[in-house]
């Protein structure tokens, strides 16, 4: 309730920020960037990050803070997986109370947005990402909440969004064959679905985790195949949660939710004047979804009469999902190199524009 309340205050919309460790080999090239300065201030009451660029020595004092961000949350590298999803478990949990509930991880390639989503490729308790964790929680809410008369159907699915065009990430390359478009599920209905993907039902954690595996294989394939097409498009993963109370009275109370998590396209700029054919293709596509998934967010916090879900695929899929009865969590993720700065400043403009 309480968590409710403050989110009623602040408006459906927050953003975590979380900056990822170096990574054994950085360090080791990197000699010396222990002089990179990155304080990084944890406290939750004001939380925010500060870039202080070095390498420039003689120009910048020692100290000096060039750029300040306040956000919701700031994680630092040293934040744990667990430490995170701590402080997105309530937001998850209140899709088995009824709301649509969409999750982003947004930021340039390699600052950690599938490690956050999804964990790293050696995946263990400790360091599995938001997805898993999130499936756990909402089932094991879920047979918590079935003492007292709560029923839940669960359907998953996992898509992914490359030049604006849908592939099933739980079908393999032989099977694949229609198309898949976004369609009204009936003429009257606002309600929208993807009339050829598998919209798989799933009764426990178990069962999610072999799908996100499969998709994760699926995902792998196409990376060798088209030089690491997984960085140049975005994957909505979507949990449906249907909810029947059947002790109140014969019309029992139903909810229904769903729970999106979106490992977006990597948002470096791309440069338009190098791009030609299929590559120009590709960064028009990013460029247009990615701005419009902002403006989207902005036209909702200002509660605009008019909200550009049509401009891209993916917030036309999400429109159900967004805005009204519904929370949002945007991840931006940080590289801690310096040679990011320019990228990290990019991402973290982003991110202020639509906190
Ligand atoms: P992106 O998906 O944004 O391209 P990745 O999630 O693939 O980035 O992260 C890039 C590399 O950094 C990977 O090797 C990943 O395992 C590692 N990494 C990212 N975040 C963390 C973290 N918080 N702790 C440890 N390693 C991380
Ligand atoms: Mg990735």
């Amino acid at each position: 309730r309480l968590h409710n309340l403050v989110q009623e205050l602040k408006g459906n919309i927050r953003v975590f920020c979380r900056v990822r460790p170096l990574l054994a080999w950085e360090k080791e090239r990197q000699k010396g960037l222990e002089h990179l300065h990155f304080p990084l201030q944890d406290n939750k009451s004001d939380p925010h990050v500060c870039l202080s660029p070095q390498s420039h020595v003689g120009r910048d004092r020692k100290g000096d803070v060039k750029y300040d961000f306040s956000f919701d949350r700031v994680f630092s590298p040293a934040c744990s997986q667990e430490e995170v999803f701590e402080e997105i478990a309530l937001l998850v949990q209140s899709a088995l109370d009824g709301y649509h509930v969409c999750i982003f991880a947004y930021g340039q390639t390699g600052s950690g947005k599938t490690y956050t989503m999804e964990g790293p490729d050696d995946m263990s308790p400790e360091t599995m990402g938001m997805i898993p964790r999130a499936v756990q929680q909402v089932f094991q809410g879920a047979r918590e909440l079935e003492p007292k008369g709560w029923q839940y159907c669960f359907t998953a699915n996992f898509l992914e969004i490359y030049n604006e065009s849908l592939r099933d990430l739980l079908v393999g390359r032989p099977e694949r064959g229609a198309e898949l478009e976004i369609k009204r599920v009936s003429q009257s209905s606002e309600e929208l679905h993807v009339p050829n993907l598998r919209y798989v039902p799933v009764d426990s954690e178990d069962e999610v985790l072999k799908l996100l595996r499969t998709a994760k294989a699926n995902r792998s394939v196409a990376k060798t195949a088209l030089n690491d097409r997984s960085s140049r498009s975005h994957s909505l993963f979507q949990l449906r949660i249907e909810g029947w109370n059947r002790s109140r009275d014969l019309h029992s109370v139903c909810e229904c939710a769903v729970l999106s998590l979106v490992d977006l396209a990597g948002s470096e700029r791309l440069d338009k004047s190098f791009s030609k054919g299929e590559r120009l293709r590709e960064t028009q596509a990013i460029n247009t979804s990615l701005s419009t998934l902002g403006l989207v967010i902005m036209a909702l916090s200002n509660k605009e009469p008019h909200i550009p879900y049509r401009n891209s695929k993916l917030t036309y899929l999400l429109q159900n999902s967004l805005g009204g009865n519904s929370k949002m969590l945007m991840f931006v993720n940080i590289s801690p190199l310096e040679e990011n700065l320019s990228e990290s400043l990019n991402s973290l403009r982003f991110a202020s524009k639509v906190n």
